[in-house]
């Protein structure tokens, strides 16, 4: 462990002080460190090389984890985009801060301003702060990441599926796609003004490369500063597109093309921190929004073995792989099995930072002990699985799931799309309830529910819990600290 790190360890009562007086002390004090969070829009539980895909290589982030920690066990608060930014963002499941499914062009409400970001936070402790790419929780100016903690944004407010061209990439018209031909075009935004916009999807091709030079450029620009770096990659959600370079070079199609750049991408931004001597300094983390949207077949990814995809609160929804590298402070080389959430990062980072949390009440816990390599502290035990509006579709404790019967989607028993054309889903399919273990059977797959009603009756007084506080639409019940998202009205 360098100086550092363990500087860090030791403020925060990590190391003991037997250990302290063996190793010299760092003479000046340890510069905040620096966090590069880097977050995939749609990239499945399967689809990093060290997780399992198997058609292309990942390199740059199996070397991560190599130098790092790998979660295996990690989640998002809900499988669709802008709920699961709401949550990473403010370290709230996202119901409390009122923030469900995924924001339109058309959209009046975003993020509470009110609310505290993961930027505002760092903020308190003078980081400098971007955020590149997607953005998605409001676009209307007083929710755009400049009022939200960030000194600069460049990238799209909302996802690149949400232009006014249909997934066979040909201009929609009233009669094709009535709700297509009424979106803008995809605009590029700097800071809050548009400065270019997507109209084709050849524009897209160069959307990674762009989004990964401006974070190349801010590492180099910011290295005497500690710094936030939120990086929200466009890709791999659908429509696709892939430069040049990584045209035809994977063995899975175009999918495995833009994993390949994306995996490119965090190599430029690990040699950008090589190259300005921060990386034994910087937290990076690579994870994804949620799960494959798996009816665009072979324009989705995977999830790896685990059930049903993106939109969905079964685990191939929810469950997204996780890497984090910290040199000199977490361990390389490991795997984190123990529950963890992107709710956990804002606490965590705070933590770091020595800054203060938010005065509103969170979510998240600091999973610093787990990045020490202590996994007995087990930060984290229970999980709450909301999706939809309000819905507790599932907990979750220890090794233990139980599902709740409920509507949902259901990607079984329809031919997936091809080539960028979605396929059909049931929305409204119902699903019987079940209890799973997730360590013998993570697909979810076999009812122990009858077996087991002193676990059941453990996992219903967890859902208790939640409905009091959150509430729940599935039970009627309002709870008692949700809050408002921001409205233009
Ligand atoms: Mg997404």
């Amino acid at each position: 462990m360098n100086k550092r790190g363990f500087a860090y360890l030791k403020s925060l009562g990590l190391v003991s002080l037997g250990l302290v007086t063996s190793v010299a002390e760092a003479k000046e004090p340890a510069r905040n460190p620096n966090i590069v969070l880097i977050f995939a829009d749609d990239l499945g539980y399967g689809d990093l090389g060290c997780f399992g895909a198997s058609q292309y290589q990942t390199p740059h982030l199996d070397q991560l984890a190599a130098r790092g920690m790998k979660f295996t066990h990690f989640y998002v608060s809900q499988a669709v985009c802008s709920a699961s930014r709401a949550a990473l963002m403010t370290g709230c499941y996202a119901n409390r801060v009122g923030i469900s499914g995924a924001l339109n062009p058309f959209a009046e409400t975003g993020l509470n301003p009110d609310e505290e970001t993961i930027a505002e936070v760092l903020k308190k402790k003078d980081y400098r702060t971007i955020a590149i790419g997607k953005w998605h929780l409001g676009h209307h100016p007083q929710f755009l990441p400049t009022s939200q903690g960030f000194d600069e944004y460049l990238g799209i407010p909302y996802s690149n599926d949400m232009w006014p061209l249909t997934y066979d990439n040909v201009r929609a018209t009233p009669q094709t796609n009535v709700r297509k031909a009424s979106f803008p075009e995809l605009p590029l935004l700097e800071n809050t003004q548009k400065i270019d916009e997507f109209r084709t999807i050849a524009d897209q091709e160069k959307i990674t490369t762009l989004y990964t030079e401006k974070a190349v450029r801010f590492i180099h620009d910011n290295q005497n500063s500690p710094f936030f770096l939120y990086l929200a990659h466009s890709m791999p959600h659908v429509p696709l597109a892939v430069s040049e370079k990584f045209k035809g070079k994977s063995n899975q199609g175009l999918y495995g093309d833009v994993l390949m750049e994306i995996d490119w991408s965090v190599g430029e931004i690990v040699a950008a921190l090589e190259q300005c001597g921060l990386t034994e300094n910087t937290l990076v983390i690579f994870t994804s929004d949620n799960g494959p949207w798996l009816n665009f077949g072979n324009h989705a990814g995977s999830a790896g073995g685990l059930r049903q995809g993106k939109g969905t609160s079964f685990e191939g929804g929810q469950r997204v792989p996780c890497i984090m590298a910290f040199p000199g402070t977490i361990p390389a080389g490991t795997v984190c099995s123990n529950i963890a959430s992107t709710i956990d990062l804002l606490p965590t980072f705070a933590a770091l930072a020595g800054a203060p949390l938010p005065s509103r009440k969170i979510d998240g816990i600091s999973i610093l002990p787990l990045l020490a390599g202590n996994f007995s502290a087990n930060p984290r035990n229970e999980f709450y699985y909301y999706y939809r509006q309000n819905s507790l579709e599932a907990v979750r404790k220890g090794d233990w799931k139980l599902v709740f019967p409920h509507p949902g989607r259901n990607y079984e028993g329809f031919a997936p799309g091809q080539n960028g054309l979605g396929g059909k889903v049931n929305d409204q399919f119902n699903f019987e309830g079940g209890l799973y273990d997730l360590r013998r059977d993570p697909g979810e797959r076999y009812n122990l529910q009858p077996f087991y009603p002193e676990i059941v009756a453990e996992l219903e007084k967890v859902a208790r819990q939640a409905r009091e506080d959150l509430g729940d639409d599935l039970t009627g019940n309002p709870g008692k600290n949700r809050r408002k998202p921001g409205s233009l009205n």
